[in-house]
């Protein structure tokens, strides 16, 4: 299979050729029709498998119509460092070069007024460490009633840092309607219970 035959947006397409991919590898060849169909996606796969692109293309197609309205994300990626947010937002700007997709990154060590501005003039796509952007929503400045889409990248991470009651109570505050992506490397079981508490049928894809 290659990326061509997944039925992706052109444009998209165009950015994944143009970043040198033709070909995904197995856990993008998996996630993302499951994804593309509007399934949950539960991914258990280490880094280095390609699962930022397992998330961020299908993301990408459904986010290429639409717009953002003022203080309401349409999607949101909680990674658990900075690094990783940053290394997440640049798999965006690669594969979503031809869109005009507006992306805020809310991490500690920017200036909230900045990260503000941005979620005021609305956005397609947040990506956030999961205190920082409590730290915005206790402000007031931000509302994740309109998300469409969730990902939580990393867990098992998120885990080890003691983030799991900040995420369960960011899973609260967003619809129900909303995708949720979710990518581990382990499955300890407070994963697999906030999976199951969280995640609606979701194609479980192991690589
Ligand atoms: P990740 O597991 O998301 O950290 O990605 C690991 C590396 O694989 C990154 O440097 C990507 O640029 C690269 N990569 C992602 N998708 C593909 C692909 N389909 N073919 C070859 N390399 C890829």
């Amino acid at each position: 299979v290659k990326f061509a035959d997944l039925g992706l947006d052109e444009k998209l397409l165009k950015g994944i050729l143009d970043a040198g991919y033709d070909t995904p590898t197995p856990i993008q060849a998996k996630a993302i029709p499951e994804a593309l169909q509007g399934r949950d996606v539960l991914g258990i796969a280490q880094t280095g498998t390609g699962k930022t692109a397992a998330f961020t293309i299908p993301m990408i197609h459904r986010l290429s119509r639409g717009r953002a309205r003022a203080r309401m994300p349409r999607s949101l990626v909680l990674a658990p460092t900075r690094e990783l947010a940053a290394q997440v937002s640049e798999s965006f700007e690669k594969y979503g070069k031809y869109h005009k997709l507006s992306m805020a990154l809310l991490i500690g060590g920017v200036s909230f007024k900045d990260q503000e501005m941005a979620l005021t003039r609305g956005v397609d796509v947040l990506i956030a460490t999961p205190g920082r952007l409590l730290d915005h929503f206790e402000r007031g400045k931000l509302l994740l009633t309109g998300l469409e889409v969730m990902v939580v990248d990393e867990a098992d991470r998120m885990l080890d840092m003691g983030f799991i009651p900040d995420i369960e109570r960011i899973f609260n505050l967003t619809p129900f309607t909303r995708q949720t992506l979710f990518f581990s490397a382990t499955m300890p079981p407070e994963i697999t219970r906030l999976t199951q508490a969280f995640l609606s049928a979701p194609a479980r894809i192991e690589v």
